[in-house]
């Protein structure tokens, strides 16, 4: 199996991939929130139980640490067959992915994280693969090579991309079931990290997991980064078991905004405010005073943002909300009017 997430938006160390892999839910009825993508993966996996075939191919888009390896693996697991896991930029030559196509057996999963990043020739390769579970591969050098067809095992194939905006027309059409994960809300956090609690068997009051959850950007995997984090203040600072207290010591330690943004979600927030008045202000100028990819901004970060309410988009660009100002503790004077 290859296994390499290398190119992660945000960065795991082995330890993160380990832990993930431990609170990870096997399946479908553990797998909480997105109700409506489970809801309708359970007709698709069962109709494809009951023919007797492959699922049809699945791709899976949204932000990062909200489920989409998660979902890759369950699929698998309640389809009954074998999962083979890669990535679009470790996937650079059509023989490796030849490889791993010669190597699926009926009905398995080729699960690749990071599609959007395969190169265009290793695309173009799939195409036949997934339309017609046969691949072309050439045999031989110079004048004796040729071009030999080899058919496949029928196979599924899961995409995972965290920016849906980059995949090729033909691509994206290949593709016969497509979901788009949404982020969070608290209570369904909650219930994760109370789950997870379980699995990492620590006591976690009701209270505590409220404020982990809605301290975790709208992410499973950010909540359950946190929570690792206050079990380890909880051993060594309180009792081991995490009640409110201590997860407010916790926190404040680990220095975690009060509402969940990271890092660059409060840079975007200030720059706006700072740099243009708070907007409207085009995407590609924040990208360039912040320092990112306008893409990434747009599909990784400015969701959250939206959803939260910190930012609206306006047909003249994107403008912060008072929500934003007070967040950052900041004024805006507007035709002096304080708010
Ligand atoms: P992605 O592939 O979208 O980056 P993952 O599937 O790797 O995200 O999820 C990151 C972690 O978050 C997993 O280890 C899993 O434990 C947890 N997780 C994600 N979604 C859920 C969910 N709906 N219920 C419970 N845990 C989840």
């Amino acid at each position: 199996m290859i296994e390499d997430f290398e190119f992660r938006e945000k960065q795991l160390s082995d330890r993160d991939l380990e832990m993930d892999a431990k609170l990870r839910p096997q399946r479908f009825q553990d797998f909480e929130g997105q109700k409506k993508i489970v809801a309708n993966l359970k007709v698709f996996v069962e109709a494809a139980k009951l023919r007797d075939e492959a699922l049809d191919h699945v791709l899976l888009h949204g932000p990062p640490g909200l489920g989409k390896t998660t979902l890759a693996y369950i699929i698998a697991n309640e389809m009954d067959v074998g999962i083979k896991i890669s990535s679009g930029p470790v996937l650079d030559k059509p023989g490796d992915l030849a490889g791993l196509l010669t190597g699926l057996e009926e009905g398995d999963v080729l699960f690749i994280d990071e599609i959007h990043r395969l190169s265009p020739v290793v695309e173009e390769y799939l195409y036949s693969a997934m339309e017609d579970y046969t691949i072309d591969i050439m045999i031989d050098k110079g004048p004796s090579a040729r071009s030999v067809q080899l058919s496949l095992q029928p196979f599924t194939l899961i995409g995972a991309t965290t920016r849906s905006g980059l995949l090729t027309g033909p691509l994206r059409a290949r593709f016969g079931i497509t979901s788009l994960l949404e982020y969070y809300d608290a209570d369904i956090l909650t219930g994760i990290v109370k789950r997870s609690a379980k699995i990492l068997r620590v006591g976690i009051d009701d209270n505590a997991a409220e404020e982990i959850a809605s301290r975790s950007r709208g992410t499973p995997r950010i909540a359950n980064a946190l929570l690792r984090r206050i079990r380890d203040f909880a051993q060594v600072k309180g009792d081991g078991n995490i009640d409110m207290k201590i997860t407010g010591y916790g926190l404040e330690s680990l220095n975690i905004d009060r509402s969940g943004l990271d890092e660059m979600d409060n840079k975007i927030l200030t720059t706006i405010i700072e740099k243009f008045q708070g907007g409207p202000v085009g995407l590609n100028t924040i990208a360039t005073a912040v320092g990112e990819e306008a893409g990434t901004i747009e599909e990784v970060y400015e969701p959250f943002l939206i959803k939260e309410g910190y930012i609206k988009r306006t047909p003249r660009g994107r403008e912060v909300t008072r929500i934003a100002y007070e967040h950052l503790g900041k004024y805006r004077n507007d035709q002096n009017l304080l708010f």
